[in-house]
């Protein structure tokens, strides 16, 4: 079929080639121009299209998956959502093992994809049997025939952003990009992204956001695992609590902290200002823009691109709920971006 006349054999034919949409609002008073990733237009929403396509073709190339067998992933849900829609298309079964974290929406989106979903307590430990990664590698080794995504320990992931991501980048700018910012979970973002543009001009800056509680940033500056970092927070598919083998700490030049917070209500922002209806990850990393042009991070000159991992409608149970932000103590006297809703009885 013919592409150029936005016509597809399939849904996957759509994932990548997401667009770059310059920030005018938001960012009219920073030094330099501000560019988002917005991978929410990719088809299952997510930037994790890209990864779990690649990761499932390669395995295809490689002869390990045929038609009927399992794929089975641990995920936050952006991931799980991706992979089930590729299992679909391709005839695959799909078992999630996810946080109990994840919130209620993204749970039911993975049913409605018609995965098999196993939810597992968020705070224990990685080497816990019940943690999600210790349910997934069980599942796997109880199901012949199938395979692990596993994306935090798999180097497909960066390769699929190496591959997409980083060239439409560094084309979509015509190479003048001087920032990247981009959230570290995995960190298969900001690692396949940051290799394909620093090959291309070692003096890109490449900037990876972490949320309190996570150990990134610490192990990124000491190369130290410091458990004592480690606490609850509540941005999904942001830091982590175990050192990704997905990470190339290498290729990030440093990483902002921020918090939930300050995240939620930047997400909300976006949403009012760019009329982008985005994540709570593109709010902390557009927070993260706002910390780095408190510091003099940026000349006017510059031009930065932030990455907008996913879509908005994934948490209307959380950030774009007000009783989920005030239940938090997020609403604050100085900032109320409530909603109005008036009802005409
Ligand atoms: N934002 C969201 C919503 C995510 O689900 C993830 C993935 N965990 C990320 C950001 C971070 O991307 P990556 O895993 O490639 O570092």
């Amino acid at each position: 079929m013919n592409k150029n006349k936005n016509v597809f054999d399939n849904v996957l034919q759509l994932v990548g080639n997401t667009p770059l949409i310059k920030l005018n609002r938001m960012t009219a008073d920073f030094d330099g121009d501000f560019y988002a990733k917005v991978e929410a237009f990719n088809p299952g929403h997510s930037s994790k299209d890209r990864i779990a396509l690649h990761i499932i073709e390669e395995a295809e190339r490689q002869g390990v998956l045929t038609p009927g067998d399992t794929i089975i992933e641990t995920t936050s849900g952006n991931t799980g959502f991706s992979i089930a829609m590729v299992s679909i298309i391709k005839g695959y079964e799909c078992i999630l093992a996810v946080s109990s974290k994840s919130s209620a929406d993204k749970i039911d989106m993975l049913k409605s994809m018609g995965a098999k979903v196993y939810v597992c307590p968020a705070h224990v430990k990685a080497d816990d049997p019940r943690s999600y990664y210790e349910v997934a590698k069980r599942l796997h080794e109880e199901n012949k025939g199938s395979i692990y995504i596993n994306q935090y320990f798999n180097q497909l992931n960066i390769d699929a952003h190496y591959n997409t991501t980083g060239p439409e980048i560094w084309d979509q700018t015509d190479g003048e990009i001087t920032h990247l910012i981009a959230c570290s979970g995995t960190g298969g973002t900001i690692s396949g992204i940051s290799k394909y543009l620093k090959e291309q001009n070692p003096n890109v800056k490449v900037i990876g956001v972490d949320a309190y509680g996570s150990v990134l940033q610490k192990y990124h500056e000491t190369r130290e695992f410091d458990d004592k970092e480690i606490y609850p927070y509540r941005i999904e598919g942001l830091g982590k609590n175990l050192i990704p083998t997905a990470t190339n700490f290498d290729a990030i030049d440093r990483f902002v902290k921020v918090t939930d917070e300050e995240s939620a209500h930047t997400a909300r922002e976006i949403s009012n200002t760019e009329g982008l209806f985005v994540g709570y990850t593109s709010g902390a990393a557009m927070q993260a823009i706002k910390q780095l042009q408190e510091e003099g991070e940026f000349k006017p000159t510059d031009k930065v691109v932030v990455v907008f991992p996913d879509h908005g409608s994934r948490y209307m149970s959380k950030v774009y709920n007000d009783k989920w932000m005030e239940d938090q103590g997020f609403f604050d006297s100085k900032r109320v971006v409530q909603s109005t809703i008036e009802y005409i009885k």
